[in-house]
């Protein structure tokens, strides 16, 4: 993709450009977390966005996409563009320049490998590599922190997605052999340790996205809320899940209906297993580990009920393989992947089995994809 990069910028523009790259990220464990200020756990994986940039001395952008074949001029000075991928890149520049940054014109090419929409952020990827560039090219100055925050803002003003800011985190922070303890209500983080010896992560992608996926998320955030407003109306200080216990949330049950106790246990007990997980893995035990993700799916499935059939299916096929230490739907639910931590030896009966019953079961054959948790946003010299 490197040599692809520089070829296509000469070609294109001209002179040499200078390449940087940000990743996607998988979360090992704590779903349905950040938004009740809670911990979550990515990392950044093996897969990422290339960008080779150059300043050009003008006020636009000469953009050439790769994986969309397309090279478009983009005014910095202008509207938010129609082109969905620009919005992006336009976004993050107007949100550097509304933290008072100079940035001015570019010539670049991107493209990557962070399969879109899967759930691997491939949109966080885009931000913080375009940002972390310009701030390197453009010397504005901005900490990592800052480009997550910028990443997130484009997000929220420019492509019309209220996230959360793990993604862009994970994208920016990200280390090979760790993965990153976010606290979602300080955004302080811990890097733990994630290096497995003979074992590696693999997601199954179901190929679906069930439109429940938007309604029942604010379900979800309501019922939550629910929750916590009867326990704060006995405990002062109680703003969020993160303030209350299990024993707490329990001496009110009888106050609550059971969707509402169900859901709130959910959340409680899926932060307990991520603080007992980081304890597993920095103690080099990865069974514990796995077993963890099985249970935040139990969880997610049972309690909190945003899984569905085809995530369900596959974890079922992952416990009936011994060397599959952990597996669980990863992301807001009702579709996308399941990331499971799996044994070397057991990878390719694992995967077989997997695809032959759930094609099937639902007809299709399910993606795959390899990762590896590695480095963050950086420059490529
Ligand atoms: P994800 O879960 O992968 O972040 P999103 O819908 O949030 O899914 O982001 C995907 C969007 O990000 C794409 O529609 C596209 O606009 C942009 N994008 C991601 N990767 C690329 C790429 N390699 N080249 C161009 N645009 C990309
Ligand atoms: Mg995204």
């Amino acid at each position: 993709m490197i040599d692809r990069i520089k070829e296509e910028f000469k070609k294109r523009f001209g002179g040499d450009a200078e390449i940087f790259v940000a990743p996607g990220r998988v979360n090992l464990i704590g779903e349905h977390t950040d938004y009740n200020l809670g911990f979550v756990l990515p990392g950044a994986i093996d897969k990422a966005i290339y960008l080779g940039i150059k300043p050009n001395g003008a006020m636009n952008a000469r953009i050439y996409s790769i994986d969309y074949d397309t090279e478009m001029s983009l005014d910095l000075d202008g509207d938010n563009p129609e082109r969905q991928w620009a919005k992006y890149i336009f976004g993050v520049v107007q949100e550097m320049r509304k933290r008072g940054a100079v940035v001015e014109g570019f010539d670049c090419v991107f493209g990557g490998d962070v399969p879109l929409g899967a759930g691997l952020s491939s949109s966080a990827a885009l931000e913080s590599v375009f940002g972390f560039a310009l701030n390197e090219i453009y010397g504005c100055g901005f900490s990592r922190a800052d480009l997550a925050r910028i990443g997130q803002m484009t997000e929220h003003n420019y492509v019309g997605v209220r996230c959360g800011i793990m993604d862009q985190f994970a994208s920016l922070f990200g280390k090979d052999g760790q993965v990153i303890k976010l606290d979602c209500r300080s955004l302080e983080f811990e890097m733990v340790p994630f290096a497995p010896v003979g074992m590696r992560l693999v997601l199954i992608d179901t190929m679906v996205k069930h439109s429940l996926a938007s309604s029942e998320y604010n379900v979800r955030r309501e019922q939550c809320e629910e929750g916590v407003n009867i326990v704060a109306g006995h405990v002062p200080g109680v703003t969020s899940l993160r303030d209350i216990t299990i024993d707490m949330l329990d001496r009110f049950k009888g106050e609550m209906s059971n969707v509402v106790y169900r859901r709130c246990a959910f959340v409680i007990n899926e932060n307990q297993r991520l603080l007992d997980g980081c304890e597993a893995l920095r103690m080099n035990d990865y069974e514990v580990f796995g077993h963890k993700m099985y249970g935040s799916h139990d969880g997610l499935s049972n309690e909190y009920q945003v899984s569905c059939r085809e995530l369900d299916f596959i974890v079922g096929v992952a416990r009936k393989h011994t060397g599959v230490l952990g597996a669980r739907m990863m992301g807001g639910g009702f579709g996308g992947c399941v990331i499971s931590l799996v044994n070397d030896d057991a990878y390719a009966g694992y995967i077989n089995d997997v695809q032959s019953k759930f094609k099937a079961e639902f007809g299709v054959s399910p993606r795959v994809i390899d990762v590896v948790i590695g480095d963050g946003a950086r420059q490529i010299q």
